[in-house]
């Protein structure tokens, strides 16, 4: 009989791990740091150490546990081979099969904005829906599609990436991809300090930001709550964008629910209303009653969907 799982989030700088029983109650947590030197040699044999320990401290047999679930910070083919890794230092390593030699435990991997989709939909905001998105507001823009209670990796691993939809006719920079005019140029936390700074040289709003320094995507977001004329601006801007991306994903996947997660999410029910504002404005008339939430899980939400990308199997 099957009682444990291993979820692993692996991320640039820590390694997050999470043993669960498989009806998904989590039951200890904790973290590794990521050993990015040597092209990321050690990182798999860090986290088989750390679950061959775990395992021995709760003198847990190998027969009980299913498996290992990982997010990585990305693309992994349905082989769950990574083609290339740049945060981890990866060119090509074959993950699921390297794992399980290393422990013996089976091993699903996928794509970590991916996996946390389906951990905010298995046990977070999207509970109990069967098809939602996630986008992910961090230095960048990411997300997932959950289609029919699974996640959709698409043929080259970039299902999902919201953050590339091209949103602007009109934007000369270039995006981090080398296209122009991407939602993640303007959305995401880099994204909502740049027009920031752009909307500071440009118009004369009165704005207490123009004393600040080093500006953050938080000082923007705290700025617009406390009723500052720019900052609201800004905060319009980025719902507004955000729900137009929104309203196309609508007419491609019409899912029941829209999960906004990453760091900016925590600005909160501030950010919330003006990203389903834009949504309200674009949307397609069967599609209105769409909803849109932020995440529950946070920092957890990878270690419980990569549990559930082993459970799905
Ligand atoms: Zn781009």
């Amino acid at each position: 009989m099957k009682q444990y799982a291993f979820g692993i989030d692996v991320g640039g700088t820590t390694i997050k791990a999470g043993l669960f029983n498989i009806t998904g109650s989590l039951i200890e947590k904790w973290e590794i740091p990521t050993r990015t030197e040597d092209s990321g040699a050690n990182i798999l044999d860090d986290i088989a150490d750390t679950i061959l320990n775990k395992m021995q401290e709760q003198s847990i047999t190998q027969d009980v546990v299913l498996g290992i679930g990982i997010g990585i910070p990305g693309p992994v083919d349905e082989k769950g081979i990574v083609r290339g890794c740049v945060n981890l230092g990866w060119k090509d390593v074959e993950l699921e099969y390297e794992l399980r030699n290393k422990t013996g435990l089976v091993v699903r991997a996928g794509n970590d904005a991916n996996v946390a989709a389906l951990g905010e939909c298995w046990k977070g905001a999207a509970q109990g829906a069967k098809n939602s998105v996630m986008v992910t507001l961090g230095t960048g823009v990411g997300g997932g599609m959950v289609i029919g209670g699974k996640v959709l990796p698409g043929v080259h691993g970039a299902s999902g990436e919201i953050g590339h939809i091209k949103i602007s006719d009109t934007e000369t920079e270039a995006c981090n991809c080398g296209n122009t005019g991407c939602l993640e140029q303007f959305t995401s936390a880099t994204g909502i300090v740049r027009m920031t700074k752009k909307e500071l040289k440009e118009s004369d709003l009165p704005s207490l930001l123009r004393e600040k320094e080093n500006i953050t995507a938080k000082d923007v977001l705290d700025a617009a709550k406390a009723g500052d004329k720019l900052a609201e601006k800004i905060l319009e801007d980025t719902g507004d964008k955000l729900g137009k991306a929104l309203s196309y994903i609508s007419c491609v996947c019409d899912p029941e629910v829209f999960v906004i997660g990453g760091g900016v999410s925590k600005a909160g029910e501030i950010l919330r209303a003006s990203i389903e504002a834009g949504y309200q404005k674009y949307a397609f008339h069967a599609c209105k009653e769409t909803k849109v939430v932020l995440a529950t899980l946070g920092n957890d939400a990878g270690i419980y969907g990569s549990v559930k990308l082993l459970l799905n199997e």
